[in-house]
């Protein structure tokens, strides 16, 4: 392995538990502060997202959506 392999495993290691660590956050978290945004996936989609731990939690109705790009 070259030295710039052994990087990107660190940094995919590093990628990993960092990724858990959010994961173990947004499973305790309550979800209390719901907040309009756009996030990307598969280009931007406007969702309720959790504006503590930013887990996207569901898609907003018409009227909301009219509301937010208002
Ligand atoms: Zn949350």
């Amino acid at each position: 392995m070259d030295a710039k392999r052994r990087k990107v495993d660190k940094l995919l290691s590093d990628k990993w538990n960092i990724e858990r660590k959010i994961e173990n956050i947004q499973s305790e978290c309550k979800h209390e502060n719901k907040v309009l945004k756009q996030i990307k996936e598969n280009g931007f989609e406007l969702r309720w997202v959790c504006d503590d731990c930013t887990l996207p939690l569901g898609w907003p109705s018409e009227a909301e959506r009219d509301e937010f790009l208002k």
